[in-house]
């Protein structure tokens, strides 16, 4: 019951404060031609940190032009050294945003994908950057009766998210 009042007060806080969804403009046919470059090789796994970075160049210009506000936003979670890359053997993930510090985990094998796509999973944990305080304890309450982490509510919006992102681009 306690949990039910806790969850219909976060709903009215979320329609006074509601989570502050970035602009999102469609993609010229340029730049669906660029995204689709995978520029990549598939010596990621040899790449430093700073030549991961570096690989991603084409990708943040595509959001550039898509959604400034994720470019900006990988730009400084990497100058905040907040950025890890991890070799792909370890994960099983592409990218995974930390709600607690900040930081974003991207394996190696995330490279391998084309620009685009990229840009799409960029923006998936650009999204976790961005949801508030509401969603997170929905989230844990959800996770904590059981339920599957996948289909939790802050899951579903930043996957909402990634493919409107993935749309702009490509469609
Ligand atoms: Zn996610």
């Amino acid at each position: 019951m306690t949990v039910l009042l806790c969850l219909g007060c976060c709903d009215v806080y979320e329609f006074v404060y509601p989570d502050q969804v970035p602009t999102i403009q469609p993609a010229s046919e340029l730049i669906h031609f660029k995204a689709l470059i995978n520029t990549s090789s598939n010596q990621s796994k040899t790449m430093s940190p700073e030549e991961c970075c570096t690989s991603l160049r084409p990708t943040l210009e595509i959001l550039d032009k898509v959604c400034p506000e994720v470019s900006q936003w990988a730009r400084e979670t990497h100058a905040n050294n907040k950025i890890e890359w991890i070799n792909s053997s370890q994960v099983n993930f592409y990218a995974l945003y930390n709600v607690m510090n900040g930081r974003v985990r991207i394996s190696k094998h995330f490279l391998l994908e084309n620009d685009g796509k990229k840009a799409s999973i960029l923006a998936h944990e650009f999204r976790h950057s961005r949801q508030g305080s509401t969603k997170f304890f929905k989230a844990t309450v959800s996770y904590l009766l059981g339920h599957d982490p996948n289909e939790s509510v802050m899951e579903l919006d930043a996957q909402l998210f990634e493919q409107q992102i993935y749309l702009a681009i490509f469609r």
